[in-house]
């Protein structure tokens, strides 16, 4: 449960290390690293360790059993915090709430540990409140921010804290933690941990949200988005057909991309077992990667990026997606 249980993170692992070992433990540290890949645990963790009661000075593991480690793993340490988006958002009133409390010293614990998920969510207003607080740290106070990329943190926050890179899990890593940790099959925890790129927060949320079927039914269609003149039919009903699935279109945009760096692979490389992903879909791979040239894939994966653009700007949706699926289809 400690930090042992934390795979393919040694890098993340061993600066949290050395820099506890020199008991140089900055204000706040910035884990950047991609979703699930194990920052909040790890933070959790961290947070276990800087106030357990029991564990010998020179152990690094939190002992997991004294009334602190049980507190934070039940949640209910005092001093221990964890601020999540509210609807999407960062906001200032979260902010302005920490100003205030963190102004307090710790109530039983040797140290505060507040950690802010999803930091990348912090609007322009939140993020100058929480410079504020950066700059003149309240004492005994750990922030620890987690974030997956680092494109919209401000860079006056960024360099105020120190950074532990986290690093994707490899495939092999990812499958064999799907079928220890969650009792997936092998075939489909190996497809998953190539379709998530090795984040196994992905993994799972595409195991929730994703069959199988929804999966083969959307990627066989592909190819028959070339045939004149049905296509255009076919085109329009699987922009329909998604549209419906608003809450999860970025895990099928994620899919379309999959497909088509399989095909750019194919084109490219070859057969490549432990590279491709859709491997059960043979033949409509080779179909649909004799139907395309190099320049149309990477065509095709610019239109989904505009789409997903599109998308977040709140175009209208369904316009949006029927225009993908033409211009996939060569009809754009
Ligand atoms: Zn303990």
């Amino acid at each position: 449960m400690g930090f042992a249980a934390i795979r393919g993170q040694e890098r993340a692992l061993h600066d949290l290390f050395f820099a506890w070992q020199q008991d140089r433990i900055p204000n706040a540290y910035l884990f950047t690293g991609p979703e699930g890949c194990g920052k909040r645990t790890t933070a959790l963790v961290l947070a276990r360790r800087l106030n357990c009661l029991t564990a010998q000075p020179d152990t690094w593991e939190p002992c997991e059993h004294c009334g602190a480690c049980q507190k934070i793993l039940h949640e209910t340490h005092p001093d221990v915090w964890l601020v999540e988006p509210e609807k999407q958002l960062l906001r200032i009133g979260q902010i302005r709430d920490l100003q205030r409390m963190t102004r307090f010293p710790p109530k039983e614990g040797r140290r505060r540990i507040v950690i802010l998920d999803q930091i990348e969510r912090m609007n322009q207003e939140a993020a100058n409140a929480f410079l504020k607080l950066l700059e003149e740290p309240p004492p005994n106070n750990l922030f620890i921010l987690c974030a997956s990329g680092l494109g919209q943190i401000m860079p006056t926050i960024l360099s105020r804290c120190q950074r532990v890179p986290f690093a994707p899990l490899r495939r092999e890593e990812l499958t064999h933690w799907l079928v220890q940790q969650h009792a997936l099959p092998p075939e489909q925890a190996f497809l998953l941990a190539g379709l998530a790129e090795g984040s196994p927060g992905k993994a799972l949320l595409l195991h929730a949200h994703l069959s199988d079927e929804q999966r083969r039914a959307l990627l066989t269609a592909l190819p028959t988005l070339h045939r004149v003149p049905t296509g255009a039919t076919t085109a329009l009903e699987i922009a329909e057909r998604l549209n419906k699935e608003s809450e999860h279109l970025a895990l099928y945009l994620d899919l379309l991309r999959s497909w088509l760096r399989d095909l750019l692979l194919i084109r490219e490389i070859g057969w490549d077992m432990q590279r491709l992903i859709h491997l059960d879909l043979q033949t409509h791979l080779q179909e649909h990667a004799q139907m395309l040239s190099t320049p149309a894939l990477f065509r095709a994966v610019h239109a989904i990026d505009q789409c997903e653009a599109a998308l977040r700007r709140n175009t209208a949706p369904l316009l949006t997606l029927e225009h993908l699926f033409l211009t996939l289809g060569g009809m754009g």
